[in-house]
C-alpha cells in the first residue's frame, strides 16, 4: 500500500532520515521500532505530510504522495493520530469526535441559512456515528465528559477514535500506548486489531513497548541513523545482531 524509496529529511547538516526504504503492506499491522532518535517520527511527519522531504518518494498503491498536504491525504485515507490538541480539552468526548468529518453540510454559510433541514440531518447521522465509534471502543459513558477530564489511556482511545469517522486506508499511530496502564493498553490493542480485521485498516506504529509490538505487529521494521536495518517477525527482529547492537549502543 505505502512504498517509501530512499527518503531523506536533513535538519541542516543532520540527517534524521537518511536513505530510508520500506514497504508498508495492505491488510498489515507494521510495527516500527528503533532506539530514539532513529528517526521514526521524523519519517512518519513526512509520510503523513507535515513535514516535506530532503529528496525520495512516498507512493501509495503505485500513486506518487511525496509531499502532499494533511488534508489530502486525509482524502485519500492517510491518518496520523495527534494528541487531543489543548482547545478542545473544554469539548466533549462526543463534540472531539464529530469535529472531525470534513465536508459536512454545515461547513458553509450558505448552507447554514438556507438548508437546516439538511444540516440538522447531516449532524445527526454524525453524532450516531461518534456513538458507534464510542460503543466499539468502550467509552460510550465517557460521551458527555470533557475530553481535558479524562485519562491518558482514554485520550489515546479517543485519538484512535478521530481516525474511525472516516474512512481512514491506512493509520500511522506513533506511541499510542506511551503512558497508558496495562488494561487500557489491551483495549487499544484489541480495537486496533479489530479495526485491521473487520473494517480492513492497515497500521503502522510506532511503540516502545515490546509485548504491544510483539501481540499486534507483523511484520516489525527496525530502524536505527535514519534508515530500515533489519524487517521480519518479531523475534526475527529482536535476534538481529544488528537490531541489538544499534540498541545497545543508545
Ligand atoms: P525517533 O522518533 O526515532 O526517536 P525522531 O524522528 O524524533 O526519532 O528524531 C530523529 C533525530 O532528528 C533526533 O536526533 C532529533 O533530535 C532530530 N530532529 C527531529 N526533528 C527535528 C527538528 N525539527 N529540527 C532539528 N532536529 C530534529
Amino acid at each position: 500500500m505505502i512504498v517509501v524509496e530512499n527518503l531523506h529529511r536533513h535538519f541542516g547538516s543532520f540527517r534524521a532520515v537518511d536513505g530510508a526504504s520500506l514497504h508498508i503492506k495492505a491488510g498489515s499491522i507494521t510495527g516500527l521500532i528503533g532506539p530514539n532518535g532513529a528517526g521514526k517520527t521524523t519519517l512518519f511527519n513526512v509520510i503523513a505530510g507535515r513535514l516535506p522531504p530532503t529528496s525520495g518518494r512516498v507512493l501509495m498503491s503505485g500513486e506518487d504522495i511525496t509531499g502532499l498536504p494533511p488534508h489530502e491525504l486525509f482524502h485519500k485515507g492517510v491518518l496520523r493520530t495527534f494528541q487531543i490538541a489543548h482547545e478542545f480539552g473544554s469539548m466533549t468526548v462526543r463534540e472531539n469526535l464529530m469535529m472531525v468529518p470534513e465536508g459536512q453540510t454545515g461547513e458553509t454559510l450558505w448552507n447554514t441559512w438556507f438548508r437546516r433541514g439538511a444540516v440538522a440531518a447531516e449532524e445527526r447521522r454524525i453524532r450516531e456515528r461518534a456513538d458507534e465509534v464510542l460503543e466499539f471502543l468502550t467509552i460510550r459513558h465517557l460521551a458527555d465528559e470533557r475530553a481535558a477530564n479524562i485519562s491518558g489511556g482514554q485520550k489515546k482511545l479517543l485519538e484512535l477514535g478521530r481516525t474511525m469517522m472516516v474512512d481512514a486506508k491506512i493509520v500511522f499511530l506513533d506511541e499510542v500506548g506511551a503512558g497508558v496502564n496495562r488494561t487500557l493498553l489491551n483495549t487499544i490493542g484489541d480495537a486496533i486489531v479489530r479495526l485491521n480485521q473487520e473494517r480492513g485498516y492497515t497500521f503502522c506504529v510506532i511503540e516502545h513497548d515490546m509485548d504491544f509490538i510483539a501481540r499486534l505487529c507483523n511484520p516489525v521494521i527496525c530502524m536505527a541513523e535514519g534508515r530500515v536495518l533489519a524487517e521480519g517477525t518479531v523475534d526475527e527482529v529482536k535476534n538481529d545482531e544488528r537490531v541489538i547492537e544499534a540498541y545497545l549502543g543508545t
